[in-house]
C-alpha cells in the first residue's frame, strides 16, 4: 500500500534543487546529435495544480519554486528552469507545476526517448494522462522502477539518463538505491544516473551519501542544499540532495556558481547552506 502522493510536496524546495538539475543534465546530453534515453524510475504523476487539492493543503511550493518566480535576477541556470515551469503557466500567474517526466520532456528532442515507471495507481493515471500528447516517445509502466529499471539498461542508443527518485517512506528504499546503482553500473557503465536523496535527522538518511560513495564510479558529484536547522524533536525534513554517478564534467563549475545563490534565494533561517563534493574522472 503506497501512502506517499508526492501532489503534497510539488514545487518545494527539494524539487526546485532536483528539476534545476535535472534540467543542466539533459540539455548537455541534447547537445551531441545523437539520441539518448530518460528514464525515470519514480516518476510522479507528471503535473500538479499548486493552488487547489493536495500541493495547497501545505503550500510547500511558497518555500520552493514561488520564491523564485517574480525574481529577475536569477543566474542563468535556474532561469532555465524557471522558464520550463513558466511554459505550464503561460499566462505568467503560478498554478501548474511540472514533475520530473514533464521537466524532461520539455527539454528533450522529438528523438530521444522516455521510460517512466510509477506505481502508485491513481498517479499512474494520472502521469498516462499528462503523456499522452507525447505519444510514442514515451513507454509508461505502472510498474515498480527499481525492477524496471533492468529491464531497460542499457538503452540502445548507450547514451542516457536516469532518474532514481524514491519516496524513502519506506526504509527499504535506502537499500534498494544503493543495490540498484551497483547494479545499474554493471550494465551500462557510462550512463548518467542522479539520486535524490532528503535530509532527515535519520540514519538511514544520514548514512545514505556514504552508501552511494562506496560504489564504484570514477566521476561521482554530491550536493545537498539545507534550508534550515534541522528541528529540535528530530523529525522533519531540512534539505535534500543529489548524487550524480557521471556527471557531466562542467556541472561542478556551474553548481559553485549557482549553489550560493540558490541558497540564500531559498534559505528558511540562518541554518541554510550547501555543500559540493565531487571528482570527476
Ligand atoms: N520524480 C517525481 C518528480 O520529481 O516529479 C517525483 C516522484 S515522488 C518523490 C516518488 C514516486 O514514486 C511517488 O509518486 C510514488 O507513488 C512512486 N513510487 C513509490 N514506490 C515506487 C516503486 N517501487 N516504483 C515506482 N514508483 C514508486
Amino acid at each position: 500500500m503506497l501512502s506517499y502522493r508526492h501532489a503534497f510536496h510539488a514545487g518545494n524546495h527539494a524539487d526546485v534543487l532536483k528539476h534545476f538539475i535535472l534540467v543542466q543534465l539533459l540539455q548537455y546530453l541534447g547537445q551531441k546529435d545523437k539520441p539518448f534515453w530518460y528514464v525515470d524510475t519514480h516518476a510522479g504523476a507528471g503535473c500538479y495544480q499548486l493552488d487547489t487539492g493536495y500541493a495547497a493543503k501545505n503550500a510547500e511550493y511558497l518555500g520552493g519554486i514561488d520564491r523564485l518566480w517574480q525574481r529577475n535576477d536569477l543566474p542563468e541556470a535556474i532561469q532555465e528552469y524557471v522558464e520550463v515551469v513558466r511554459t505550464f503557466n503561460p499566462d505568467g500567474k503560478l498554478r501548474f507545476y511540472p514533475g520530473s517526466p514533464m521537466c524532461a520532456l520539455n527539454v528533450m528532442r522529438s528523438t530521444d526517448k522516455l521510460r517512466l515507471f510509477e506505481l502508485h495507481s491513481t498517479d499512474s493515471g494520472l502521469l498516462a494522462e499528462n503523456m499522452r500528447p507525447a505519444g510514442r516517445q514515451v513507454g509508461l509502466q505502472a510498474a515498480d522502477g527499481f525492477a524496471g529499471l533492468k529491464a531497460v539498461l542499457p538503452p540502445p542508443p548507450r547514451r542516457g539518463l536516469i532518474l532514481i527518485d524514491p519516496p524513502y517512506e519506506d526504509k527499504r528504499d535506502y537499500q534498494r538505491v544503493v543495490a540498484a546503482m551497483q547494479e545499474s553500473l554493471q550494465r551500462f557503465a557510462t550512463g548518467t544516473y542522479a539520486i535524490w536523496y532528503p535530509l532527515l535527522q535519520r540514519h538511514e538518511a544520514m548514512q545514505l551519501p556514504e552508501k552511494l560513495h562506496g560504489v564504484p564510479c570514477k566521476s561521482w558529484l554530491n550536493v545537498s542544499l539545507t534550508v534550515r536547522r534541522p528541528s529540535s524533536d528530530g523529525f522533519g525534513m531540512h534539505g535534500s540532495g543529489m548524487y550524480l554517478f557521471n556527471p557531466p564534467w562542467r556541472l561542478p563549475e556551474l553548481l559553485k556558481e549557482v549553489m550560493p545563490w540558490l541558497t540564500a534565494a531559498l534559505a528558511e533561517d540562518d541554518g541554510a547552506s550547501y555543500r559540493l563534493d565531487f571528482q570527476m574522472d
